[in-house]
């Protein structure tokens, strides 16, 4: 297939690479000279403009940094793509902003769908992402075949915008799971609790949770957890900070009383403005411990 890769940065680099790898063509495109050239190192053909990528392409991937970057890319490039190209959002964005560019492409005779990613830099270049999909059946069919070349799974959500909604569902529930057990460890430590104890009864009993068992904010009862090697990511309190608030502008858009997930929202931007921001999201522990 011909595929139009735009955004060349630390996730969409490895993923055009892996596209290569599996034997496409695949026209790349990023406003940063050194994403480019390290892409085309990997096989990607460096285009001089989006525009200049899409033109040809079956399929145009975009991994931009936000809504506003991937509605001015389309608007960027719609016009001049031949006719019923498929679009594919990877970047994480608001739900309105994936909806809003998967209508700009339908008036301009495309097709669109959005399959924001977890897993990470690390999933990215090992090809095991998961794929959260919001599209139309036949487009979702046409586009399967391709993402599963760059990940493990691909979920089909719903109809466009089903994918970024999945997205930060999960991750508000993954911020505020963080929080929670944080907090019980800070508890516990105040309550001469070793850390050992509360996770061999929390983990084996109903608090039982992936920010516990997998991603265990404290160093020791998880080995290969971020918090045994200095907090390094992992999922950066920055991105966290980033997806939950985009979960709080859907929160208040559609009326949920969700406190706990507002909350959340609050406390990883407070995070990442401090020193969080290139920290695993585990860390948010330290900050719990020093207002404590
Ligand atoms: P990044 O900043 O490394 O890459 C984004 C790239 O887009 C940059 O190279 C930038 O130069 C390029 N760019 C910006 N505007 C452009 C334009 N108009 N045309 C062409 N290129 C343009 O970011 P990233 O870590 O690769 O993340 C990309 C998306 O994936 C974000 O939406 C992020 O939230 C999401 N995401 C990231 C991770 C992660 O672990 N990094 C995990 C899941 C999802």
């Amino acid at each position: 297939m011909t595929i139009a890769f735009i955004g060349l940065g630390n996730m969409g680099g490895p993923m055009a690479a892996n596209l290569v790898k599996a034997g496409h063509d695949v026209h790349g495109f990023d406003l940063d000279e050194a994403a480019l050239e390290r892409a085309a190192a990997s096989g990607v053909r460096a285009a001089r403009s989006a525009a200049d990528a899409a033109g040809d392409a079956d399929l145009v991937i975009t991994m931009l940094p936000t809504g506003r970057h991937v509605l001015d890319c389309y608007a960027d490039i719609a016009p001049t793509t031949r006719a019923d190209t498929l679009f594919a959002d990877c970047s994480t964005i608001d739900v309105a902003d994936a909806r809003a560019a998967a209508r700009s492409v339908a008036d301009a005779g495309h097709r669109a769908l959005d399959a924001p990613v977890s897993g990470g830099v690390m999933g990215a270049t090992a090809a095991t992402l998961t794929f959260m999909v919001g599209a139309a059946d036949a487009d979702f069919a046409a586009a399967e075949p391709v993402l599963s070349a760059m990940g493990r799974r691909v979920v089909h959500c719903g109809g466009p915008g089903a994918g970024q909604a999945a997205k930060i569902c999960n991750n508000m529930i993954l911020g505020a799971s963080m929080i929670a057990v944080s907090e019980a460890f800070v508890l516990g430590e105040r309550l001469g609790l070793p850390h050992q104890a509360l996770f061999d009864v929390a983990s084996a009993a109903s608090g039982q949770c992936w920010a516990l068992t997998v991603n265990c904010p404290v160093p020791g009862p998880v080995p290969g957890s971020p918090a045994g090697n200095g907090y390094r990511p992992g999922f950066a309190g920055a991105l966290m900070a980033k997806d939950l608030g985009l979960a709080a502008n859907a929160v208040r858009a559609h009326g949920v009383a969700a406190e706990i997930g507002l909350r959340a929202a609050e406390i990883y931007a407070a995070f990442a403005e401090g020193d969080g921001a290139g920290q695993d999201f585990s860390a948010v522990i330290n900050s719990i411990r020093e207002r404590s």
